[in-house]
């Protein structure tokens, strides 16, 4: 494999306001050059104070923060080839969309057409060259954020910072403007940092998710290896689709052959959803339990259970399960429970 020179590198990076706690406690973190980052992580635990110390609106505490390799902890936002967009869109209203897009290079000294171009240009790169003339109080929420972005982008930044970009948008446009900003990124190959609150978004968006809890990293890694291994029950709870369930010896009997034999009781793990079935009569793996509720997702069905020691554990359905009819809350059932599906936590 071949090693990717990190674009953001963070060294036991800290941030304590004043007169507060720890806002953000001693991350390490590197965030491989051209790649897609989200950070993820509940309201308060950090995010938006991380995202601005890379950027330079926030002073670190403790620690440094590289980009390229070059350590910025106190150069300013200016000098450090980052762009935020900030959350508001901080559009200048007096402005057309052109000038809004251009400004940057006006700022930096560009000559008119030059700087004009580079905004049309942009402009085309996020779909507005319709609105080129327009003001923007003209403009809906996402063709705001649409012109904001171009704005931030025009300087050609090494990173680009984006807080909460899609969370004043209604559910349909964040979908379609969710698909942009990773075409945007994937085209102009420059690295982005996203934070958001919805594991829905940073799936789908993301090559690597930063969680977050309480200003410090919980786990690293791709969608994918996050959602198969949650390294601990807060990741498993906030991404969602996990059973955290807590060892007995009961289970460890009937388990047999699983990762569970050895481990203490009381130490906890995780099962997906949909890697446990519901099936009549008790076999190889299953742990009796009863239906609690059924509840209806479309193209399937969450089904509520309770263990025998009254420990809850759902199970995804498909619609196509015929199982699913004969459901009803109190029946008693039997959950098989591949060994192989079980995560034990590592930290
Ligand atoms: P997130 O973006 O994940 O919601 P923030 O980074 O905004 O979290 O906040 C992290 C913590 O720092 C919170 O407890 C918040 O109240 C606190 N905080 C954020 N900004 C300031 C500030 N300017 N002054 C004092 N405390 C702050
Ligand atoms: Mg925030």
């Amino acid at each position: 494999m071949v090693a990717t020179k990190p674009a953001v590198e963070l060294i036991a990076v800290s941030k304590r306001y004043p007169n507060s706690q720890l806002a953000v406690s001693q991350i390490n973190l590197r965030i491989p050059k051209g790649s897609y980052c989200c950070l993820l992580g509940p309201s308060g635990c950090g995010k938006s104070t991380l995202l601005r110390m890379i950027a330079g609106h926030e002073s670190v505490t403790e620690g440094d923060v590289l980009l390229d390799n070059r350590n910025v902890t106190n150069h300013s936002p200016a000098e450090r080839g980052t762009a935020l967009m900030f959350q508001n869109y901080a559009l200048f209203p007096h402005m057309t969309c052109l000038d809004n897009v251009a400004y940057p290079l006006k700022v930096a000294g560009i000559n008119k057409s030059a700087r004009l171009e580079q905004a049309r240009e942009l402009l085309a790169k996020v779909n507005m060259t319709d609105y080129s003339n327009a003001y923007p109080e003209q403009l809906s929420g996402g063709q705001q954020q649409r012109i904001a972005l171009a704005r931030a982008l025009i300087r050609k930044p090494e990173v680009v910072l984006l807080d909460e970009p899609l969370s004043a948008l209604d559910p349909f446009l964040r979908i379609q403007m969710r698909k942009e900003l990773k075409r945007i990124q994937h085209e102009m190959g420059i690295t982005f940092i996203h934070v958001t609150h919805s594991q829905d978004e940073a799936f789908a968006l993301a090559d690597t998710i930063v969680v977050m809890s309480k200003g410090e990293l919980q786990q690293v890694g791709s969608p994918q290896a996050i959602f198969n291994k949650p390294a601990n029950p807060f990741v498993a709870n906030f991404i969602g689709g996990h059973n955290i369930i807590k060892n007995t010896p009961e289970l460890d009997n009937t388990l047999t052959n699983s990762s569970l034999t050895g481990i203490a009781a009381e130490t906890a793990f995780s099962v997906r959803f949909d890697r446990i079935d519901i099936v009549e009569e008790p076999e190889n793996n299953t742990l009796p339990a009863a239906v609690m509720d059924v509840e209806f997702q479309g193209n399937h069905s969450l089904v509520h259970c309770q263990l025998a020691d009254s420990q809850p554990i759902t199970v995804l359905c498909r619609d196509n399960e015929t199982s699913l009819t004969t459901l009803y809350p109190g029946k008693p059932v039997h959950l098989h429970v591949n060994p192989t599906a079980l995560n034990l936590f590592t930290h």
